[in-house]
């Protein structure tokens, strides 16, 4: 069994009388251990589709699968603890407490899991350690998204998701945090992150999704399949 699934997912939201089918119909498998980039134009359904997997929005039909457990017919109760626990979340901006020092938004999240890793640890581990009392409004771009990225890892997450986590940023920073996630990759966490820069995709030279009205066009896994969405 894969360690993410995705089976026949629909997502249709109601505005008014209007129907819109953010995802339509998508199947896709992720094995652990893996580094997934999903790409496609601003409205594709990326970010429904990493809201669905983190257990931040449900889907209409299909079924969704992280490790043997069935996320979509989770209850608010299950879906807390599956967010807490099993799933790390990185924002295109950041979403960093204000009044808070980076060692300090780090602990917070700490705080609400049950085995978590050392705060100061994981701040030096994105190399950090020496801007732990900083507050966000001290730090640069990549700074604070790499204090977002150490409090998306501090729970040990079973899976790392980020949603445009360089759209904020220029090109040369962009690089750094790419690495960063890489790295995160490579010593055990499976990373599934979205993007429309397709330069970051070049890159990156990892296994590609893409998106295009909800669907998958092209899945580097099955090999290029073609289609006239
Ligand atoms: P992407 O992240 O690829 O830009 P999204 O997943 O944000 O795409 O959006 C996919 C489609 O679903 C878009 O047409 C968007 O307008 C629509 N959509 C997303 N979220 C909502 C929502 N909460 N209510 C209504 N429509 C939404
Ligand atoms: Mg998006």
């Amino acid at each position: 069994m894969a360690f993410v699934e995705f089976r026949d997912v629909c997502k249709t939201y109601h505005m008014g009388d209007v129907e819109v089918r953010a995802v339509d119909g998508m199947s896709f498998t992720i094995e652990r251990g893996e580094l997934v980039v999903i790409v496609g134009p601003s409205g594709a359904g990326k970010t429904t589709v990493l809201n669905m997997l983190g257990g931040m929005d449900s889907c209409t039909s299909g079924t969704i699968e992280l490790d043997g457990s069935l996320v979509s017919s989770m209850g608010e109760r299950e879906l807390t603890q599956y967010r807490r626990h099993d799933i790390g979340f990185v924002f295109q901006f950041y979403n960093l407490v204000q009044n808070l020092t980076a060692l300090e938004n780090v602990e917070l999240a700490s705080q609400i899991c049950t085995d978590p890793l050392p705060a100061a640890e994981v701040l030096a581990q994105v190399g950090l350690a020496d801007r732990m009392d900083n507050f966000p409004a001290q730090l640069s771009g990549g700074e604070q998204q790499r204090v977002a990225i150490a409090r998306a890892m501090v729970n040990r997450p079973k899976l790392l998701l980020a949603d445009e986590p360089t759209g904020n940023l220029d090109p040369s920073t962009s690089v750094g945090i790419m690495r960063l996630l890489d790295r995160i990759n490579r010593q055990g966490t499976t990373v599934v992150m979205a993007t429309h820069d397709d330069e970051i995709v070049d890159q990156m030279r990892k296994r590609v999704i893409e998106l295009k009205s909800g669907a998958v066009v092209r899945d580097q896994a099955r090999g290029v399949y073609g289609s006239d969405r």
